[in-house]
């Protein structure tokens, strides 16, 4: 009995072993892709989806889409670019959208939602740091955008605070002038 248990329990110790080392260089696999970054741990790639959703959008909003991905606190993928007039006469007549005039038509605007894990959220505050790294990014490469979420700004780079603050600012500016504000934070277009 005893010996039964002895050579029974022998081959399991070894599949343990083998699959300890798998994990082992699966974490060293990960650990080299963390150098490759530049030792930024928590940088992010768009996805082919997403990059496919560029297609027809301008070039200089598309590289500043690259460049946040690399910047940004917080994942994100873009859902919609370059938009038909039917497109958005349907999200006109759906109440999604409030214009016929969409930067979206032109190719001159993206939306981007943010990722936690592989699922999208909706949490507002997720969006003003993603705003933050579009900034820098718009910033760097020196092209003025407007956010949905802070529309009286008219170029994000030349705000000088948090895009939070940008947000906040917007928000109570409408209060102000007693009408509500239209926030659609995953937008981002060029002015
Ligand atoms: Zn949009």
């Amino acid at each position: 009995m005893l010996r039964e248990l002895k050579s029974s329990t022998k081959p399991v110790m070894g599949v343990l072993h083998s699959l300890d080392q798998e994990v082992k260089t699966k974490r060293e696999i990960s650990k080299s892709t963390e150098v490759k970054a530049e030792g930024n741990s928590m940088s992010f790639k768009l996805s082919e989806r997403s990059l496919g959703r560029l297609d027809g959008v301008d070039e200089k909003l598309v590289k500043v889409v690259k460049r946040a991905i690399e910047l940004t606190k917080v994942d994100f993928g873009v859902t919609e670019g370059l938009r038909t007039i039917e497109r958005q006469q349907e999200l006109v007549n759906s109440g999604a959208s409030q214009t016929m005039a969409s930067k979206h038509i032109e190719g001159k605007a993206v939306d981007l939602v943010a990722y936690v894990g592989d699922r999208v959220s909706w949490e507002l505050n997720l969006y003003d740091d993603i705003a933050d790294a579009v900034k820098q990014a718009a910033k760097e490469l020196d092209v003025a955008v407007r956010w949905g979420a802070a529309w009286n700004v008219n170029n994000i780079c030349e705000w000088t605070g948090s895009m939070e603050s940008a947000m906040n600012h917007y928000i109570d500016t409408r209060r102000s002038q007693g009408r509500r504000p239209f926030i659609d934070a995953p937008h981002f277009e060029l002015v």
